[in-house]
């Protein structure tokens, strides 16, 4: 029986159906490159790694964080793929496939599923390895390849039912999570940090976007240059961390955790490598631990390179057997 001290990655097979196209960054062949690293890496993740099987979220939950109008051009928008038997695009950069309505609610009720599992104390950490990724799409609009917000979604979800009352959201993707950020913005509940390229799609996530009314002082944004040696962007998440911690205690750690900050994604020019993810996660599940608890859910997001995202996936998720290691000693 799964219980702390254990490791929860979640998959859910519907979220791989999700048909952008080839020709499309964010392609099918993104999860197969994560659960080949995965299992590659598996003899050193035992035993505390357990592969757990999603769930769909139940649409109505959507909105806790989307407009209605929003969901339901999603919804269309699927309907309308489906009958012309190809994928379409929902604007410049998002496409919807037949399968894609599905794959979005999974990805956002395996988070879901995810967090409570781990406030259950089912394990003490977990990573869910899933797509459509979610941190660009706003209240009303779905934009940057995502569809619904998964980490906003499951973040409301334990909110609203009173399972925790502070949430703290890390997002190394190496773009700025604007629709994370425009969810939250006033929410004193939900500290949104992010540690993003600039300039860079979408072009939010300046250091002068801290958040407003109830939501003043819990958004703080680390904007930098590409190209940088890596310790440098090790270094500014671990100090943005350490100064989101000062006046802001969680009572749940989130990881929006896009592998497009590695070196040699092609979408981008941050130069971390696998290692320094293994590093950040145990670093960041230390810092939070004091009042987390170690309780920590990671999500996929962006992350480009197939080749690497295997060996990037496979790192991360060894630092959250090292931070469960840790809590077991
Ligand atoms: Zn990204």
């Amino acid at each position: 029986m799964a219980a702390r001290g254990s490791v929860g990655v979640y998959m859910h097979e519907d979220c791989s159906r999700h048909d952008t196209g080839w020709g499309h960054p964010e392609h099918q062949g993104r999860l197969r490159a994560v659960s080949a690293g995965l299992e590659r890496a598996l003899p050193d993740l035992l035993p505390e790694v357990r592969s757990v099987a999603g769930r769909h979220l139940d649409p109505e939950r959507l909105a806790l964080v989307h407009e209605a109008g929003m969901i339901e051009r999603v919804r269309r928008g699927v309907e309308a793929a489906r009958e012309r038997g190809e994928p379409i695009h929902l604007e410049a950069d998002t496409v919807v496939s037949a399968a894609s309505w599905d794959a979005a609610l999974a990805a956002a009720g395996t988070a879901a599923a995810a967090a409570r599992a781990v406030l259950e104390g089912r394990h003490s950490n977990a990573f869910c390895a899933i797509r459509p990724p979610g941190h660009h799409a706003t209240p009303t609009e779905s934009m940057g390849f995502c569809l619904f917000n998964s980490v906003a979604v499951a973040a409301r979800d334990v909110l609203a039912d009173g399972l925790v009352e502070r949430v703290l959201i890390v997002d190394w993707d190496v773009h700025h999570g604007n629709g994370t950020q425009d969810i939250f913005y006033e929410d004193g509940a939900v500290f949104y940090l992010s540690v993003h390229q600039h300039p860079l799609y979408p072009g939010t996530g300046a250091a002068e976007e801290t958040g407003a009314g109830e939501g003043e002082g819990t958004t703080l944004n680390r904007p930098m240059p590409p190209g940088l040696p890596r310790e440098r962007y090790v270094e500014g998440l671990h100090e943005a961390v350490d100064q989101a911690l000062t006046r802001f205690a969680p009572d749940l750690l989130f990881i929006s955790c896009g592998f497009d900050s590695a070196r040699s994604d092609p979408l981008a020019g941050f130069t971390l490598e696998p290692e320094d993810f293994r590093a950040m996660t145990v670093e960041l599940v230390r810092k939070t631990r004091g009042t987390t608890g170690g309780r920590t859910v990671s999500l996929l997001e962006g992350g480009y390179n197939t080749e690497r995202l295997g060996d990037l996936a496979a790192a991360h998720v060894a630092g959250l057997v090292d931070a469960a290691r840790e809590e077991d000693s």
